[in-house]
């Protein structure tokens, strides 16, 4: 199995000289298997680099499955420009998070609605099916088991685990870390006292998520703020490297991989984040990488010990 990443920036896209080594796209993993299977989970801008590259390869047709944590621009807002979706011999299945008011098919179609994108998502090429996620419901994708668990963030999202041959990894995007407060169905203008309730459904979270990513290979985590960042920002639905190194030391994870960088946070910045927690990781005996655009990361045991890097490419 390999985890490539055509998306790691959270928020917004941030293109320019400041982050040209991590990369500006918004979060797209590839999760594809030794035999060529492949699924996609979330769809922010770096859907389009992977659309881009599979119309090159003449491989913009067959099935795609499209696994979002949940519904943010910097989760969708790739969808409209990904070339299988224009091309008719594709067929793009789309599985999220059933939001609690509208259904999923109506809010997908709002991505490409005429006040933001020329072509409805009714007048795409592509045929288009939507599955409701529902966490703790196993499912199958392409020739993956799937395992949904429900994260710490506003109005919900989902992680996902992956299991493929005898590898696995944990997709853990986006969320805040399970103690201070509880993300429910509206904005937080900052920490809210915790009812006995919410502190019993904070341990529930945390506990399904760490039953899910236990033993896994390879968790991929938001962790977007650095610690002074979050404690300014509690509220919004973002974690810490301190936070997943928190959560993954003693499940028998091999590595852990920091994703959804903030948009503020510079190369440079970021090669710092990169060496301080490879040391944090270390002693901890958890190999910890930094995800930059282009990353392919062999994922399973013996493609660990054989670790190599390689840009991205079909
Ligand atoms: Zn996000
Ligand atoms: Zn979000």
């Amino acid at each position: 199995m390999q985890a490539i990443f055509w998306g790691v920036r959270g928020s917004y896209p941030t293109p320019g000289p400041e982050t040209v080594r991590y990369g500006g796209n918004t979060a797209c993993v590839e999760i594809r298997s030794v035999d060529g299977d492949r699924i996609v989970i979330d769809a922010g801008t770096g859907l389009a680099r992977l659309g881009e590259a599979l119309a090159a390869g003449n491989q913009a047709g067959g099935q795609f499955d499209l696994l979002l944590s949940h519904l943010h621009w910097d989760h969708v807002q790739g969808l409209p420009y990904f070339a299988p979706c224009h091309n008719q011999a594709a067929r793009v299945a789309i599985h999220a998070l059933r939001p609690d008011v509208v259904k999923l098919r109506d809010i997908v179609r709002g991505v490409a609605r005429h006040a933001f994108f020329p072509v409805a998502l009714d007048d795409m090429a592509a045929q288009f099916d939507f599955h409701e996620v529902h966490p703790g419901r196993r499912f199958r994708a392409a020739a993956f088991a799937v395992r949904p668990f429900r994260l710490n963030h506003p109005f919900g999202a989902v992680g996902y685990r992956i299991d493929g041959g005898s590898a696995s990894c944990a997709y853990v995007c986006d969320t805040a870390p399970f103690d201070l407060l509880l993300h429910k169905k509206h904005f937080l203008k900052g920490p809210e006292p915790l009812s006995p309730a919410d502190r019993r459904q904070l341990q529930a979270l945390r506990a399904s998520l760490l039953q899910a990513v236990e033993g896994c290979d390879t968790v991929i985590y938001d962790t977007h703020y650095t610690q002074d960042e979050y404690a300014r920002f509690p509220h919004y639905g973002h974690s810490t490297p301190d936070h997943a190194l928190d959560l993954v030391a003693g499940q028998g994870i091999a590595r852990l991989v920091l994703f959804h960088h903030a948009p503020n946070h510079s190369d440079t910045m970021m090669d710092e984040i990169d060496a301080q927690y490879r040391r944090k990781g270390e002693a901890l005996g958890i190999e910890v990488v930094t995800a930059r655009e282009g990353l392919a990361l062999p994922v399973g045991v013996r493609a660990r010990s054989s670790a190599h890097r390689v840009r991205a490419g079909l």
